[in-house]
């Protein structure tokens, strides 16, 4: 998953951005509203954090502006304490959800999660794809009940496809939504850990779509 972080105080931009990355997320970051709002229309984002207090554009209009030119990834936007109008006004210009500063960052992580959940049309932060369950809280993947042990960038690649199950997912867009902006990948690194993961979950888990990518089924649906 990858997302954008738009918030211009140095400290907590940074803060955010590590513990972010930390639980797993390609992150990229911006502090200022211009360069959000061109980051927001070029790439895609499973996720936004935007501060409204932003320098050259404030949050509120690079968030009307997205949602204007039909962007719909989930946006929660950081607001001053005790500025409840703001609040309101944000979610009438089309954010998901909200965080007070200052807030815990564990908060924050809760939120994301089940607005990426929600994007993807999961109610419940466990993914069951057949035999593979994957707890999206703590990052564990398990087989027929039994712990499978998997890199980080394995369970990212293995999170992202469970998020967009039955869809076929060509390899740009997994590129784009596992790896941040400055990223120097190599081409055949999508197919080195999809590799991995057939060896580790089984080689039916994520299927090779001729031309197209590769797409993740519920083994029922699977031809
Ligand atoms: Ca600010």
């Amino acid at each position: 998953m990858r997302l954008l972080v738009a918030e211009d105080d140095p400290d907590l931009a940074g803060q955010l951005a590590e513990a972010l990355r930390d639980a797993g997320y390609a992150v990229d970051l911006t502090q200022d509203g211009e360069e959000a709002e061109f980051l927001g229309e070029t790439e895609p984002y499973d996720a936004v954090v935007l501060d409204l207090g932003l320098p050259k554009l404030d949050g509120m209009t690079v968030l009307e502006r997205w949602r204007e030119n039909g962007r719909t990834m989930p946006v929660l936007i950081l607001t001053a304490r005790d500025r409840w109008s703001d609040k309101v006004a944000g979610i009438d210009a089309g954010a998901d959800d909200y965080l007070a500063k200052p807030f815990r960052v564990e908060e924050l992580l809760a939120r994301l999660r089940a607005l990426i959940r929600r994007s993807g049309g999961l109610a419940s932060p466990m993914i069951d794809v057949g035999a593979i369950r994957i707890d999206t809280r703590s990052s564990r993947v398990t087989l027929h009940g039994k712990a499978v042990k998997l890199t980080g960038q394995e369970y990212r690649l293995l999170a992202f496809m469970a998020h967009n199950i039955g869809k076929v997912l060509s390899r740009t867009e997994l590129t784009e939504h596992l790896y941040d902006q400055d990223f120097d990948l190599d081409s055949n690194t999508i197919e080195v850990f999809i590799g991995r993961l057939r060896r580790k979950l089984g080689a039916r888990t994520i299927e090779t779509v001729r031309g197209l990518g590769y797409r993740m089924a519920q083994p029922d649906d699977a031809e």
